[in-house]
């Protein structure tokens, strides 16, 4: 049996390449876990992809990169809460969420042109259009920065969607019973105002997978 073979639950889930990338590209955080010299450590980090490459970026000093650059086994792990599920059982109390575990190798990228574009994916990652309005890294930035990449051939994925799942018996119980609809939402953008000179561009705040909920920055 593979790895990325669900036992627990295995009807939820996910075969579908295009799912398990949306939820990468969806996520604004990953946690990365790898096996240091001192035992396994697990981080949250800020990630992008390009195509079927996930890249992960830090200080030159970073701990958990600078072990997983020795290209070392790694797994990422990508998560977005949709609901808190509440059950008429303590047992059945749940979560619906969207969930993917990428496995590889992470490999250090040195190629000053992959760096850069990895760089770029990264501030586009969190907003459509970013990079082009603010100043790229420059030479000395790029050495202070370190850039692993995983490849994303070993992914699973595993979803619950849906209501409380309580026993029979329970059904008549008089507890309340539902799900909480749970959603990241961007607020209305807070201008930040140190001595701009230049005139002001209009920016549209656009998360990829959510274009019909783009907000003005300079609303
Ligand atoms: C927000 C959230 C909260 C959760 N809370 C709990 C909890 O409190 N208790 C609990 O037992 N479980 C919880 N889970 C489910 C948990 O992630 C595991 O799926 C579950 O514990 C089964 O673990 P296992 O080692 O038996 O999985 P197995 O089915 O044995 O795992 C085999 C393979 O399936 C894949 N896999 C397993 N889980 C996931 C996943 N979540 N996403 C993508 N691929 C997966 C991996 O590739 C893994 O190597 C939660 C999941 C999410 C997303």
């Amino acid at each position: 049996m593979e790895r990325t073979t669900l036992k627990r639950h295995p009807e939820r889930g996910v075969l579908d390449r295009a799912a398990q990338l949306a939820v990468i590209d969806e996520a604004l955080v990953c946690h990365l876990g790898v096996v240091t010299a001192e035992g396994p450590l697990v981080l949250p980090m800020a990630h992008a992809r390009i195509d079927d490459t996930l890249y992960l970026h830090g200080a030159i000093a970073n701990g958990i990169l600078r072990a997983g650059a020795r290209a070392n086994a790694a797994c990422a792990t990508f998560t977005l809460l949709d609901g808190l599920v509440f059950a008429r059982s303590h047992f059945a109390h749940s979560m619906n969420f969207r969930c993917v575990v990428a496995f590889g190798t992470l490999n250090e990228v040195t190629a000053r042109e992959e760096k850069q574009r990895a760089l770029v994916a990264l501030v586009e990652h969190a907003a459509r259009g970013r990079a082009a309005q603010a100043r790229a890294a420059t030479e000395s930035e790029l050495q202070a920065t370190r850039v692993v990449a995983l490849s994303l051939d070993t992914m699973s994925m595993k979803s619950r969607v849906g209501p409380p799942r309580d026993l029979e018996e329970d059904m008549r119980l008089p507890y309340w019973a539902g799900v909480i609809p749970l959603a990241t939402t961007a607020g209305a953008p807070r201008r930040e105002d140190l001595g701009a000179t230049a005139p002001e561009p209009r920016l549209r705040y656009v998360r990829p997978h959510e274009p019909d909920k783009a907000r003005t920055l300079n609303e």
